[in-house]
């Protein structure tokens, strides 16, 4: 068989996994609450506050679209004209000067063509009062996570060229193990080594509180290493609370916001809500489906990218050469905007299910409906979003299905 051949076989083979990995795995029959519930729960909100989160979203929409349709742009210029190959040869001619340098270089022009529109959105969130940051401290937060980018990038390209230059038949197979590989260790390493860098992390401090939300835990069954609350309040009003890491490093963390935010009995509803990610697996969940995603995705850009009329639009002799970076550029873009809406789906019925969690460990919808309500009202999201809009992009459910969960729980529970 040839290369390309066993390349077809492996996506099969990646697709059936992926596919009994999320149909088992993944709660699909989660479907939100009646709408007649989650428009009584619409208008059990304040009016003026519905009002003002529409305003606030409204303003922020257009930056958005104009953002994702300029990025698809440059990368359209970049990747299917030869600028981008030409690009990629001004740093230097050896290829592994090409990789990293020329790879920055073309992620460093995207970002800067879409900075205009970071900077209007940060004065549209600091005019709402949601964030709390001064100029300089959203610059430096751009820098932090630039660097992380850089030195993320520069390892993944240099990683990727190195095989693409020593397999130029094979590389999609050494490709797909390693950049699966890369995700599982991503799961680890980032809350460990990446989350610090913007955040600080602080054991919650001793009193009723903390005891209340181990005992939960416990109670749970659930093993919590421990609960961290993060200095978020120096960067925004917004709380909120997850669980990250897998095994060793798995631990909840909770904005520090929300402890002034929130009553003790909203933070122990949403505590909940995480230790139902924790219990069902949720990060590991998360962890399996990306590495499978992005060993496949590897093996598709084998296979499209060995398509003649692709190359010679990018002025490339091979997808697997340096220069073809705005190539890769370009497909790994459009398959984004292609995944999203997927990865939304799965994200919102995987909520839906730490929600149920929630109800059932702390059995107070009462509560429930409040922290929903209060974190709708505190981060200023469009309690019910536009249709399209929550199904492409939202991750959670939105406020008033939620809400509206809450109800038809305590239905059920009576
Ligand atoms: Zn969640």
């Amino acid at each position: 068989m040839s290369p390309r051949a066993w390349a077809v076989t492996a996506l099969v083979v990646l697709f059936a996994a992926l596919a009994a990995f999320a149909a088992a795995k993944i709660p699909w029959h989660r479907a939100p609450a009646p709408r007649a519930d989650q428009l009584d729960a619409l208008g059990r909100l304040d009016a003026e506050q519905v009002e003002r989160a529409r305003d606030f979203h409204g303003e922020l929409r257009p930056g958005r679209y104009a953002s994702m349709a300029i990025g698809l742009s440059v990368a359209v210029v970049l990747g299917l004209t030869p600028i981008g190959a030409r690009l990629v040869s001004a740093v230097g001619d050896h290829w592994l000067v090409q990789a990293v340098f020329g790879g920055l270089l073309v992620v460093l022009v995207t970002e800067l063509v879409t900075l205009p529109i970071a900077i209007w959105r940060h004065t549209v969130v600091v005019r709402y009062g949601i964030s709390t940051q001064s100029w300089s401290g959203w610059a430096v937060d751009m820098l932090k996570s630039y660097a992380v980018g850089a030195v993320l990038g520069a390892l993944v390209l240099a990683g990727f060229f190195t095989i693409t230059h020593f397999a130029p038949q094979w590389w999609w197979a050494f490709g797909a193990v390693g950049v699966a590989g890369l995700v599982v260790l991503l799961s680890f390493v980032l809350p460990v080594l990446v989350e610090p860098i913007f955040n600080k992390f602080t054991p919650m401090a001793e009193g009723p509180l903390r005891t209340d939300l181990l005992a939960l835990a416990e109670r749970d069954g659930v093993p919590v290493r421990d609960v961290l609350v993060a200095d978020a309040s120096r960067r925004t009003k917004a709380v909120n609370a997850y669980v990250s890491g897998l095994g060793p490093t798995r631990r909840i963390v909770v904005y520090d916001t929300m402890l002034t935010e929130a009553t003790p009995d909203e933070v122990i509803s949403v505590t909940a809500h995480e230790l139902g990610h924790a219990k069902d697996g949720d990060v590991l969940t998360g962890t399996v489906i990306g590495a499978l995603g992005a060993a496949a995705s590897v093996i598709v850009l084998y296979l499209v990218g060995s398509w003649g009329g692709l190359l010679r639009l990018a002025g490339v002799e091979s997808i697997g050469e340096p220069r073809a970076i705005g190539l890769l550029l370009v497909l790994t873009t459009i398959a984004g905007l292609v995944a999203g809406p997927a990865q939304a789906f799965v994200s919102r019925r995987v909520e839906a299910r730490a929600d149920t969690h929630a109800l059932d460990l702390t059995g107070d919808p009462e509560t429930f409906e409040a922290m929903q309500r209060r974190l709708g009202t505190v981060n200023l999201s469009d309690p019910d979003p536009p249709h399209w809009e929550h199904a492409m992009f939202a991750s959670h459910p939105s406020t008033v299905q939620r809400m509206a969960a809450a109800r038809a729980y305590a239905r059920g529970a009576r």
